[in-house]
């Protein structure tokens, strides 16, 4: 007892002088002032959004402030920290968050989530270890990820992660664990140094290359991956696949895993699970779903029939970051026999660290993310969620008819859910199609560069094509509007003045 109220009278004297000399905290009264004025910057900045430009490239003096930032060997105020950061960061921002960025596949952050950060900060659990709520808190957050999936809660587990590459990573692992143990031995001790036969791993040619790092990262190696064609309609070729299982097995390889899409982020397609999940059950084949862009997708009632067989897949990958809206970084690794993902990943042999987190995934250390998830969702409900997301479609579809009826732009898809990939090509210029590449190629740019609307440039079936990719829960019709003007008018600049 005594000695208990000494520690304490010591760490608070030792906070008076470690902690507040050395800048590493505040008294009570300049932590909430400076609280307040945080709080008050976030407001602005998020209030603010529209009023500014989507993205602006950086002036040469802000970038060079930033690259000749000095190691301090004395601590500046927190104050004059604050105002540099806005001077040089907060100005010039990705562009995601404006209702007029459609560049890659990144949203805007739920304010809820944002608010809710700073707890997190401040409680600074460690979910991988220990028992306490932060760790209970996610394993029902993922049941919650799990329901809006439509994924199966009873037998299944799941963890988060960083995002979609560490979630297709991390539910690959227990693919390749698992078909080790189909054959009767351990991967995780062996390594694929070993004599057993190559494994193989089939995704389609419409499929993201975070499963080809995983592959290189697990040692397979991207040859282990067979590419099988998609269909016109841009799914994956399930005669195609099966012919070639057969030819593998003929060829003595051992195919172990199908990694299918669920929203591919050339076209946003949906591959067939339902197929896929007979064939992956009668050839013995673990069916992985990479869902990181599209898996809530299934929160629109118009295209959720496409995602028939979700609930027969042996794991899917999830991004909470894209259409959750939740802040960068955050994924989540779903997996229908969660035995198999814990056998996987766990350090301990007994069940006495069945509940820590990092007996599930590669990190040990991990940052509370189920906070900021729960409290997103919690606040805006499953009907929420889908709301914004049926939305988003309905935005893409708009943006979709639009082109359409334009005699200069050029349709190229516009899927399922919210990616539409469309050119600028006058049809004056439709035979020239090397002219319409540099053309498109610096059209990207040259859009984002006036600061309206922000899209980005990739190549698809051998064309430069401007994609869109609507995942904010703000974008409106006014904003589908200025991305088919700003495109015409960006295009028509270019080429007037013959900048390609
Ligand atoms: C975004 C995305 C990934 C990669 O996810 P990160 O969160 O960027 O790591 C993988 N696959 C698909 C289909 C994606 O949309």
């Amino acid at each position: 007892m005594t000695n208990q109220q000494e520690g304490v009278g010591k760490r608070t004297e030792q906070q008076a002088t470690s902690g507040q000399t050395s800048g590493l905290s505040f008294e009570e009264a300049t932590l909430r002032h400076l609280g307040y004025e945080v709080i008050d910057e976030v407001t602005a900045y998020l209030s603010g959004v529209r009023d500014r430009p989507v993205w602006q490239p950086m002036p040469d003096d802000v970038r060079e402030t930033i690259r000749g930032q000095e190691l301090p060997d004395h601590g500046y105020s927190f104050e004059e920290t604050l105002a540099l950061l806005r001077a040089v960061i907060l100005p010039y921002p990705q562009g995601n968050g404006h209702p007029g960025f459609a560049g890659w596949i990144n949203s805007a952050p739920a304010h809820a989530g944002v608010l809710i950060k700073p707890l997190a900060a401040a409680m600074n659990p460690n979910c991988g270890i220990g028992d306490h709520a932060g760790q209970e808190l996610e394993r029902r957050t993922v049941q919650w990820i799990m329901e809006l999936c439509g994924f199966p809660l009873h037998g299944s587990a799941g963890v988060f992660v960083s995002g979609g590459s560490e979630a297709n990573f991390t539910c690959l692992q227990a693919a390749r664990h698992w078909a080790a143990q189909q054959d009767g031995w351990n991967v995780r001790q062996e390594g694929v140094q070993g004599t057993h036969p190559p494994f193989i791993l089939y995704q389609s040619d419409q499929g993201h290359f975070s499963i080809r790092k995983s592959a290189e990262a697990m040692g397979l190696g991207s040859n282990a991956i067979h590419v099988v064609p998609a269909t016109p309609s841009f799914q994956m070729d399930v005669d195609r696949l099966y012919r070639r299982i057969q030819e593998d097995r003929a060829a003595g390889l051992r195919p172990f895993c199908v990694a299918a899409t669920a929203g591919t982020v050339e076209t946003g397609a949906i591959d067939r699970l339902d197929e896929l999940a007979d064939l992956c059950h009668e050839q013995g084949l673990w069916l992985h779903v990479d869902g990181s862009y599209g898996a809530f997708g299934i929160l629109d009632e118009r295209v959720a029939p496409l995602y028939k067989g979700i609930d027969r897949v042996d794991s899917l990958a999830t991004d909470q970051h894209k259409w959750l809206s939740v802040p960068i970084d955050c994924g989540c690794a779903l997996v229908r026999n969660g035995a198999v993902l814990r056998d996987a990943f766990r350090v301990t042999q007994t069940d006495d660290h069945e509940i820590w987190m990092s007996e599930y995934t590669l990190q040990r250390t991990r940052r509370f993310r189920a906070l900021d998830v729960w409290t997103i969702v919690r606040t805006a409900g499953r009907a929420g969620l889908a709301r914004a997301i049926a939305g988003n479609n309905e935005m893409a579809r708009l943006l979709a008819r639009l082109i359409a009826s334009e005699p200069d732009l050029e349709l190229i898809s516009s899927g399922p859910l919210s990616i539409v990939r469309f050119r600028y090509a006058p049809p004056a210029l439709r035979d020239q199609p090397s002219v319409l590449d540099r053309l498109n190629k610096a059209l990207a740019f040259e859009i984002q560069r006036r600061g309206e609307v922000f899209l980005t440039s990739t190549r698809f079936q051998e064309k430069e094509t401007l994609r869109a990719c609507i995942v904010n829960y703000m974008t409106g019709e006014t904003d589908i509007c200025s991305m088919v003007e700003e495109a015409l008018t960006a295009g028509r600049h270019l080429l007037s003045t013959g900048e390609f």
